[in-house]
């Protein structure tokens, strides 16, 4: 990445008005949230194929209750503690000012919206919302009601019935039905919710510019966003750790932290292009 290269691009994105952004987990590992199958991600203490679907929780409810106490624990304790970054913060500047149409996200967690951007497509779901196993209904699950959560796990620690009764009396409760609720976010073996998936697709055939950040394009379908993106004209701009399926399509690769480089990518105030 040379100074000049960085300067450009800035200036072409200066120009755009209909910027899509679209993130992955590298951009919440910089606010404390490891990639979950990263180092320190949560599937290297806990087994994706036992914790990452609502069978296997279920399952491990019921026979291993403290281990899902641990899990509940270690989850509630990574997204409480994690603080928007940088470029989180300029994102949600720049959509405020005009230049950026959406961000659309595969993190479940609520930086952005923290960053101060309101348009946000959350391609695999939402911590901060549950939905009921009966009814179907959704609701907010605002971080006062998280944070309770988190305190009264403290309080439990023996007993493998004591636990089971206990994490019962405490799971949220849909407001309308008293049904047990589960967090709105997409576990392994479930689809992405295709409303959000149509309207992530709509800004971005007619974006101006797309902004890959922290993002290596693995998992479809999201990762076909940015060949949309690259067919209907736009300007594709890579912000990775490091080089990934999207470098060779993009106009500009930056390689390095999101949160110093998206903010020389879209300063507050741009120079006209
Ligand atoms: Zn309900």
């Amino acid at each position: 990445m040379s100074r000049s290269d960085l300067t450009e691009a800035a200036g072409r994105l200066s120009a755009c008005r209909r910027i899509v952004v679209f993130t992955g987990a590298g951009v919440s590992a910089e606010s404390g949230i490891p990639t979950f199958r990263g180092e320190g991600g949560i599937w290297e203490k806990y087994d994706p194929d036992v914790f990452g679907n609502i069978p296997g929780l279920g399952q491990v409810w019921l026979t291993q209750p403290q281990r899902l106490l641990d899990f509940i624990t270690d989850a509630l304790d990574t997204f409480l503690a994690a603080q928007p970054n940088a470029a989180h913060l300029v994102i949600g500047k720049a959509e405020a000012a005009g230049r950026i149409r959406a961000v659309v996200t595969q993190n479940v967690d609520d930086l952005h919206e923290r960053g101060g951007t309101r348009t946000v497509f959350k391609l695999h779901g939402d911590l901060y919302t549950l939905r009921c196993l009966r009814c179907g209904r959704s609701g907010p699950l605002d971080r006062g009601r998280m944070e309770r959560i988190r305190d009264q796990l403290d309080g439990m620690r023996s007993g493998r019935l004591a636990i089971l009764k206990k994490l019962w009396e405490i799971m949220p409760r849909c407001g309308e039905c008293e049904g047990l609720t589960r967090p709105d976010v997409v576990f392994f073996g479930e689809s992405l919710p295709a409303n959000v998936l149509r309207q992530a697709e709509e800004e971005t055939r007619s974006c101006d510019a797309f902004l890959i950040v922290g993002t290596s394009g693995v998992v479809y379908p999201a990762a076909l966003l940015p060949k949309l993106a690259r067919s209907r004209g736009a300007l594709v701009v890579e912000v990775n750790r490091e080089a990934s399926p999207y470098t060779e399509m993009s106009d500009f690769s930056f390689f390095g932290p999101a949160g110093s480089i998206v903010p020389e990518l879209i300063p507050e105030s741009p120079r006209p292009a």
